[in-house]
């Protein structure tokens, strides 16, 4: 019943068959899933999309499972908001927040991703799931794995937020916490992957994982009518979801779900681990790992494995991309959460920070519409705020101390 032709390397587009693999034999290129695009056409429409369960399985005839889907049946289809408050703030007027701080089971877009990797694992007969993570993976694969039934083995940087960490163990996977960063973790993950026979979600499993991500484009897409936005703004770890999203709408081109598309795709980043858009503002793409300093611990990827393909898309769609310090990025996490009552975490502050830059160098036009990836939830990185927030006014219980209190309260 599925539509996968199978799997195709991304560099010398030799083929193989579906299977628990990532890299090209020959030219060792990644693996990408490939569809038969005429019989999906076939197969789907609009109507039959609005017909379903709101959950990210709506578009799955785009999505690499054969049977049925067994996992992330409560994920995705999250709000798109129009965000007028915070449009007026930055000088915009169209002005879009695809929220993905909610709906999901852990809080993150993460949850779509392990929908498809855990969904894949079942079919290949996985029974151990392990991951390397910058965190909101360890949690998403600590959940739904534990629904699922699988073994898990977590691998993550010893130094991520305390919160992320006990969000995960609640789940009791086996959580290996390791003393360096996320690249010197998924350096031992690719060594540990090539002994355990365990579906290593983002490594071995990677090309069905990855696909996850386009659930985002497609709902961006549905949501705004059957429309592609004039500019998306794409927060980059990896790089793999600001591909992906560019891929979902080239889809629903190709498969006539809709007739136009002239989308600008902009990539956002910590200046403390910013790879992929220096590439950008420097005109190559030629990546140079960083090593990571930053706040946006999720985002805090100093090699990343689709960087070179993020600057592709972002060239081929005319678009930009932007780095933003810690300063910016708590900012606009307050911002955010003042104009629009959305608390994101510090990915979410990367992404609106950027695109304030971005607008201020006229580099997206203010007067077109814009979607910014809002991809995770604030109340994942609490500490990134401490001590950067406002105070509580401390009181006695008494009126007489509440009215005291009160004279040097404004607003
Ligand atoms: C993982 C992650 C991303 C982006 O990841 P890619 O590796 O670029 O696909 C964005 N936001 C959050 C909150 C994430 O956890």
């Amino acid at each position: 019943m599925g539509h996968i032709k199978g799997l195709k390397c991304r560099e010398c587009s030799r083929e193989y068959p579906v299977a628990p693999i990532y890299v090209c034999e020959f030219c060792f290129g990644p693996l990408e899933v490939s569809y038969d695009y005429k019989s999906i056409s076939k197969a789907i429409s609009r109507k039959k999309i609005e017909q379903r369960p709101q959950n990210l399985w709506r578009y799955r005839e785009f999505l690499p499972i054969d049977g049925e889907p067994q996992v992330g049946l409560s994920s995705g289809y999250t709000p798109l908001l129009k965000a007028d408050n915070l449009a007026k703030a930055i000088g915009a007027t169209e002005l879009y927040i695809k929220d993905d701080t909610v709906v999901h089971p852990t809080l993150s877009f993460k949850d779509r991703v392990v929908a498809i990797a855990l969904t894949k694992a079942k079919e290949f007969g996985f029974d151990t799931v392990a991951c390397a993570s910058t965190g909101n993976l360890a949690h998403s694969v600590s959940a739904q794995g534990a629904k699922a039934g699988f073994k898990r083995f977590i691998f993550i940087p010893a130094s991520l937020e305390t919160s992320k960490i006990t969000a995960s163990l609640v789940f009791e996977p086996n959580l290996i916490a390791i003393d360096g960063n996320y690249d010197e973790v998924n350096r031992l993950c690719s060594e540990v992957a090539n002994k355990y026979k365990w579906a290593f979600v983002n490594i071995n499993i990677r090309p069905f994982y990855a696909e996850g991500s386009k659930t985002l484009g497609f709902e961006i897409i549905e949501q705004l009518g059957w429309k592609a936005p004039d500019n998306v703004v794409v927060p980059c770890a990896s790089g793999s979801l600001l591909t992906k999203i560019w891929k979902s709408f080239k889809e629903f081109k190709d498969t006539g779900i809709i007739k136009e598309l002239h989308t600008k795709v902009f990539a956002a980043q910590a200046t403390g681990c910013s790879p992929i858009v220096a590439a950008i503002k420097n005109g190559t793409d030629i990546i140079r790992p960083v090593k990571p300093d930053t706040i946006a611990k999720s985002l805090a990827i100093g090699n990343p494995a689709d960087g070179f393909y993020a600057t592709q898309v972002v060239k081929e769609t005319e678009g930009y991309g932007e780095d933003v310090s810690d300063q910016e990025i708590i900012d606009s996490i307050k911002l955010l959460a003042k104009t629009e009552g959305i608390f994101a975490e510090t990915a979410g502050g990367v992404t609106l920070a950027a695109t304030i830059k971005l607008i201020e160098k006229g580099k997206i036009k203010p007067d077109e519409s814009i979607v910014i990836c809002i991809t995770g939830n604030g109340l994942k990185t609490q500490e990134a705020l401490q001590g950067h927030t406002i105070s509580p006014h401390y009181i006695k219980p008494s009126l007489a101390s509440f009215e005291e209190a009160l004279k040097n309260i404004k607003g």
